[in-house]
């Protein structure tokens, strides 16, 4: 309760009409709205902010990067479960924590990479306070992937590159997809499925992500 504290006594109210936004907005995913309700998302931006951490938009984190609206972090998480539960994802993007928090209720085993090391540094504290043990980070290149845990039912990217990288693409198990923004100024999220035939694209809807940037920062 203590985490609480801070927020108002309204924060469970604002926390259930975030729930109804979301399923306003088609999300109908039983699993994907209890891990939306269950993840405390005020608890993954500085506390100045965590008045508006319930509202449905980006927020800012640091470093010029920014916690994902909550509408496309449900979004992806129900495109990530469209072929049943998925053992395996790699998320390219830690950022503040909070999309390896609710994929963590909703998959066996979560990889998550972030090229911000201050950034992964308290997304780390934030995951082992909420006890997600089945979240492993590291201070990485996301463009690389993650080859040693490969391959992965789900890659999933939180930031977006210009092209679709054909590394990460390798890194998929078959069946598995890469949901990825896509694009400079206007950008798309596509989903790429490895399947017995070749790949199979199909574009989301317009999304607008920060950019993914090669090599690593300290
Ligand atoms: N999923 C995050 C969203 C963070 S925004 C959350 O829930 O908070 C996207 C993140 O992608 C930023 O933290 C940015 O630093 C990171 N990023 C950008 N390019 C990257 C790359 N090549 N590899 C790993 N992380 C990258």
């Amino acid at each position: 309760m203590t985490d609480l504290r801070g927020i108002g006594m309204t924060s469970q109210r604002t926390r259930l009409r975030l729930i109804e936004r979301l399923k306003a907005q088609g999300i109908v995913h039983e699993q994907v709205l209890e891990a939306m309700t269950e993840t405390p998302r005020h608890l993954f931006v500085d506390e100045a902010l965590s008045h508006r951490a319930y509202e449905d938009t980006a927020l800012p984190i640091g470093f010029n990067q920014t916690l994902s609206q909550p509408y496309i972090v449900a979004r992806m998480t129900e495109l990530a479960l469209q072929a049943g539960r998925p053992k395996r994802v790699l998320e390219l993007g830690t950022g503040s924590g909070y999309q390896s928090a609710v994929l963590s209720k909703v998959a066996d085993e979560i990889y998550s990479v972030e090229r911000i090391k201050p950034l992964l540094d308290k997304a780390r504290v934030r995951l082992r306070k909420l006890k997600a043990r089945n979240v492993r980070c590291k201070h990485g290149d996301g463009f690389e992937g993650w080859e040693e845990f490969a391959p992965f039912d789900v890659i999933l990217g939180a930031a977006a590159p210009e092209t679709v990288p054909e590394n990460l693409v390798s890194q998929l198990a078959s069946g598995g997809l890469l949901l990825l923004p896509v694009g400079g100024d206007s950008q798309k999220l596509i989903q790429i499925q490895l399947t017995e035939e070749g790949f199979e694209e199909t574009i989301v809807e317009d999304v607008f992500f920060v950019p993914m940037r090669e090599g690593l920062q300290r």
